[in-house]
């Protein structure tokens, strides 16, 4: 048997209403929700009931060194239903000593008491998604936050870090919303610099079929800005982000020292993870697996899953790799990039081919690699930090390319 994973997602679809830019599997619940005992309650408990059933669904369980809750808005729910969940890891899993154990939460709908119950619960490392600290930008977003809701979250994340009740915690933000341009990023940095979070996650973002954004862009109706002011916001933040001590760990996500996202790097690794609930994407042996995204289906699926055995992906640990493109984009997120000359000997291609191909792929990379945007180094090969890494897309455009001619 392969390694079993040691690393669960768990998503949380609710949030109170859907932002304009996002198009993830959530439930939008309204302002009045009260997880355990009000308004919204009986759709929270029916959901985790069934979530509950998957996470005890899988045969193989490993005990876990990373647990992610997402969403949604994790923080919707009451810390003692967080403490169940991790209870249920904690007895039919296991959790190691030491592991990271992270929960998202949104800075409208958590408060200090909150923040020390999901402590309790076990909690040790927090992402609030602040998205911006202007509030005008914040609104076109259709964030229900103001400024004053995140420092005042970052205020009890720091006052818990510095008391050490957390091992770390972060502050997510988006690059290149609409009416942020430069001097606008550049005040949302060094408010959040501010702020000292030992880790900050920078999102571009990305206009997604289905969204408030999409229709107000086809209609002509969204300032965002070009790809120069892109350009010149992302040189920005590399500029202001290292200069602060920050290293670019990932594309999208930057750290003091000690502080990189554990459970993070097991997805840009490439190593098997668990992930439970609507919508979510597990991987535990290779081969991804998604479930439904709307409640009715991933309710019957999780029914399914008990009475016909699991889905194959979830049990067939045998035979089961990543194609060797997906291998390379995952592994070119990450700083250190991937040993090219390895992942291309685990192909099952002779000698000969091997090398023909590789040949062919670095003849592919060569004005990449010439302008400096790819770096070689030995055997690894990685993106440069910042050009490489902003023109990422370029750059694995051309590998598909050279995938789909050797494949
Ligand atoms: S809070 Fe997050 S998950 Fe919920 S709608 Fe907004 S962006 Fe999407």
């Amino acid at each position: 048997m392969n390694k079993l994973p040691r690393s669960a997602y768990v998503h949380i679809p609710f949030c109170h209403r859907r932002c304009f830019y996002c198009d993830f599997a959530v439930i939008p619940l309204g302002n009045k929700i009260d997880s355990l005992y009000g308004y919204g309650s009986k759709t929270v408990k029916e959901y985790l009931t069934f979530l509950n059933k998957e996470i005890l669904s899988i045969k193989h369980k490993s005990s876990l060194s990373t647990i992610y809750i997402g969403g949604g808005t994790p923080s919707i729910l009451n810390p003692l239903q967080i403490k169940d969940l991790i209870n249920l890891f904690k007895d039919n899993y296991g959790i190691d000593y030491g592991a990271e154990i992270t929960m998202e939460v949104d800075p409208a709908s958590f408060n200090e008491d909150d923040l020390h119950g999901f402590i309790n619960a076990g909690i040790n490392r927090f992402s609030l998604g602040a998205q911006s600290f202007n509030n005008k930008i914040l609104d076109q977003a259709g964030r229900r936050h103001y400024r004053d809701d995140i420092t005042q979250s970052c205020f009890w994340l720091k006052k818990a870090y510095d008391y050490s009740l957390i091992k770390s915690w972060s502050i997510d933000l988006i690059q290149n919303l609409p009416s942020s341009g430069f001097k606008e990023w550049q005040e949302d940095l060094e408010q959040t610099l501010k702020l000292s979070p030992p880790h900050i996650s920078i999102y571009d973002l990305n206009i997604e079929n289905g969204t408030v954004f999409k229709k107000l862009v086809d209609l002509g109706r969204l300032s965002l800005p070009n790809d120069n002011e892109s350009f010149k916001n992302s040189e920005l933040t590399n500029f202001i982000l290292k200069s602060s001590g920050y290293s670019r760990y990932e594309i999208s996500n930057y750290a003091l020292p000690g502080h990189q996202s554990r459970h993070n790097r097991v997805y840009w690794k490439g190593i098997g993870w668990w992930s439970f609930g609507q919508g979510s994407t597990s991987s535990p042996w290779g081969e991804k697996f998604t479930r439904p995204r709307i409640s009715k289906e991933y309710k019957k699926w999780v029914t399914n899953q008990w009475k016909i055995k699991l889905e194959p992906s979830l049990v067939n640990e045998e035979n089961i790799y990543k194609e060797l493109d997906e291998k390379i984009m995952i592994g070119m997120r990450l700083k250190e990039g991937v040993n090219i000359y390895k992942l291309v000997n685990e192909q099952n291609w002779d000698g000969k081919t091997s090398k023909i191909n590789l040949e062919k792929l670095f003849k592919q990379w060569e004005t990449f690699l010439e302008s400096g945007l790819l770096i070689k180094r030995g055997n690894r090969i990685f993106l440069s930090d910042p050009k490489g890494m902003d023109l990422s897309n370029q750059i694995l455009v051309s590998m598909f390319r050279w995938w789909e001619k050797v494949n």
